[in-house]
């Protein structure tokens, strides 16, 4: 009888360029290979004791970092439940920030959102005015729109929430943590999620989350938290260096070593590596468009971009899914737009444990891929 086999590993995980899942490094993925431990015994506790404080540095913050054994939504709807009490003014520029607005609805908020074109980023001015006599008791934000590569300048949102109303600010970085700066207590947020797959690198499967005193203070009034997402119980368990129910243990061990190896590489160096990865894929998109004749466009305006992914606009006669398909033929991967984006557009996740090196090759295939996809269609028009 033949066993099925697991698939053998990608023979490059540097080939792996979606924005989401992204590659873990082979020695991440090892160490999860390790026995099961009891969730209420000591073992946990010197795990996630360690884990607190890798989670602290890159979130910035003094305050308890709340770990989830649930993909990043579940924490939107923490946010929602513990965070909304009545009316939400979610800021809508893409497809994850459309989805706050659409749990908060699901969760029987008042909901009005603020919504501007997809690939743009909000601005401060706009939100206070917006908030003005609103009745707002919560905004919502997405700090890296993965479906459009805009980055919204939450620093100063933030500020700007803050003088206009004392409405809570819910800050969606799911991907941006790890490549993008957050500073949690610095800038007033009050609760900050993110994922594990996307630039923190590590198997899907875990979310993170910070939350103010305000934001804890308004959860404890509030009586529909719900059950699994209640933040006071994953405080009330992380006192003890536990969670909430049994957690992905073996998620842990990965997280575990991943932040050894975040911390060994420095935050600041990893933020700066996503930087550079970020302007040579911009730059490459110019290029492409003044050497080869390329008509590509970065969708999201200069001084508003992520630098963990970016979306990139295709010419009239290119479609998004062949694209990738034509560079999936050559053994990488990239993914086409999101939701309303996907025909017309590609989008590459440059974070994680990519490199500028990495991301040249890639970039090479595209290039190559592009030419390849637009012949045809040039023929035939
Ligand atoms: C990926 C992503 C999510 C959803 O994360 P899941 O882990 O799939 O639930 C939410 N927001 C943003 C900005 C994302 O990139």
């Amino acid at each position: 009888m033949t066993e099925p086999r697991p698939t053998p590993l990608p023979e490059s995980s540097g080939r792996f360029f979606l924005p989401g899942p992204t590659a873990v490094d082979s020695r991440v993925l090892a160490a999860q290979a390790r026995a099961v431990i009891g969730h209420r015994g000591p073992g946990i506790r010197t795990l996630v004791a360690r884990i607190q404080e890798g989670l602290r540095t890159i979130f910035r913050t003094d305050r308890p970092v709340f770990v989830s054994t649930s993909s990043a939504t579940g924490l939107m709807e923490a946010a929602v439940r513990n965070g909304v009490r009545d009316r939400l003014l979610a800021l809508v520029n893409g497809a994850f920030s459309e989805r706050f607005a659409k749990i908060a609805r699901a969760c029987g908020k008042e909901v009005e959102v603020l919504e501007i074109a997809w690939g743009e980023a909000h601005e401060p001015g706009a939100v206070a005015e917006r908030l003005r006599g609103g009745g707002y008791d919560a905004v919502s934000v997405v700090h890296s729109e993965t479906s459009t590569g805009a980055l919204n300048p939450i620093a100063e949102i933030a500020s700007a929430v803050r003088e206009a109303s004392d409405a809570l600010m819910l800050v969606d970085s799911v991907s941006g943590l790890g490549g993008a700066d957050v500073r949690t207590d610095e800038w007033g947020l009050d609760f900050v999620l993110a994922g594990s797959q996307k630039a923190l690198a590590v198997p899907p499967g875990l979310a993170f989350a910070v939350a103010s005193k305000r934001m804890m203070e308004r959860a404890e009034s509030l009586p529909d938290r719900g059950c699994y997402f209640d933040l006071p119980q994953f405080r009330r368990k992380m006192e003890k260096l536990q969670t909430p129910n049994t957690p992905a243990v073996t998620l842990l061990y990965a997280l575990d070593e991943q932040l050894g190896r975040i911390r060994e590489e420095g935050l600041d160096a990893r933020l700066s590596r996503h930087r550079a990865m970020a302007e040579r894929c911009w730059a490459w998109v110019e290029d492409a468009s003044a050497r080869a004749g390329l008509d590509l466009r970065v969708l999201a305006p200069a001084g508003r971009r992520s630098p963990t992914v970016t979306c990139v606009l295709l010419p009239e006669g290119l479609r998004g899914p062949d694209v990738v398909g034509s560079v999936t033929e050559r053994g990488w991967v990239i993914a086409p737009g999101y939701g309303k984006l996907r025909e017309g557009a590609i989008r590459i996740g440059h974070m994680g444990e990519h490199t500028v090196p990495e991301l040249d090759d890639l970039l090479e295939v595209l290039a190559e891929s592009l030419s390849v996809t637009r012949a045809p269609a040039a023929g035939g028009a």
